[in-house]
């Protein structure tokens, strides 16, 4: 039910160029008509000597149009602002590829196969969660995670099976990827699950990520003894990125760039989450 490996990676990347009015793709930046290396150099708060030894580039006239940059250390927001945060961090790591060195990322994409999750209008929860994992893959590795799927196509997956992939791995940590439905259909937002302390400082990191960058109704970092929790023996969270029981919410929870928005997020609050 999902593209090939490849073909979707492309398919993510073409649309978060599409989507993203800055042209921002993790740390490369594509050029478009009428941008200069000082125009860049402003917008990531770097030095066009920078961006011209990082890139290789002799001749900074000699930019062409759909030309891939990348910023030296810089992580930018999705508006194209460089926080001074980010400013901070980029001086202090030399490179944002090298931050998830050593770490090993479990995503676990929830249900899959007979076994749907939540259902809406159509709209499928365990193939929602993939959308968002697949994306979570991307920006883990872009910042040189090494990344363990429990699932990668649509197929039914035991809780405990989920739980013993994650034990196999040390220096991890576990991220179940979910989306959430109630009857009550005003209800709205997102929460993320954790069963034990080292989880709860994970849940914290990520979920302060996710409920501000979505602007989503923050439902809090709650406790929960969920199996995937509770049989993982590394830090271990499960993220509900919202209610597709809530018309609203389901409409854009349904959309790329708000998936991409969601794996951005979670990506972030794993960079900064405090490994132990
Ligand atoms: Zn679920």
């Amino acid at each position: 039910m999902f593209p090939p490996h490849h073909i979707r990676f492309t398919v993510v990347a073409a649309l978060m160029l599409l989507c993203s009015g800055s042209v921002l793709l993790g740390s490369i930046h594509t050029i478009r008509k009428g941008e200069t290396l000082y125009g860049l150099s402003r917008k990531y708060k770097t030095s066009v000597s920078k961006l011209m030894s990082h890139n290789g580039i002799k001749d900074h006239r000699k930019l062409q149009i759909g030309q891939k940059i990348r910023i030296p250390g810089a992580t930018s927001t999705g508006s194209g602002r460089t926080t001074a945060k980010a400013v901070t961090q980029a001086k202090s790591t030399s490179s944002v590829s090298t931050v998830g060195r050593g770490k090993t990322v479990i995503i676990d994409p929830g249900h899959g196969g007979k076994d749907w999750g939540a259902y809406r209008s159509g709209v499928r929860e365990s193939s929602l969660n993939m959308k968002v994992a697949s994306k979570l893959e991307y920006y883990l590795k872009q910042n040189g995670f090494r990344v363990v799927m429990t699932r990668r196509s649509d197929s039914f997956l035991s809780l405990s099976r989920r739980a013993s992939i994650a034990n196999r791995y040390r220096n991890a940590i576990f991220v179940s990827i979910h989306f959430n439905a109630t009857r009550n259909t005003m209800v709205r937002g997102a929460e993320t699950f954790y069963a034990g302390a080292a989880g709860r400082q994970l849940a914290s990191s990520i979920h302060r990520e996710l409920a501000g960058k979505c602007r989503m109704k923050n439902r809090g970092v709650r406790f929960a003894r969920f199996a995937v929790l509770v049989q993982t023996k590394c830090p271990a969270v499960l993220v509900e990125c919202g209610f597709i029981s809530n018309s609203s919410e389901r409409a854009r929870c349904v959309t790329s760039s708000f998936q991409t928005t969601a794996a951005r997020a979670i990506a972030d609050g794993i960079r900064k989450y405090r490994w132990r």
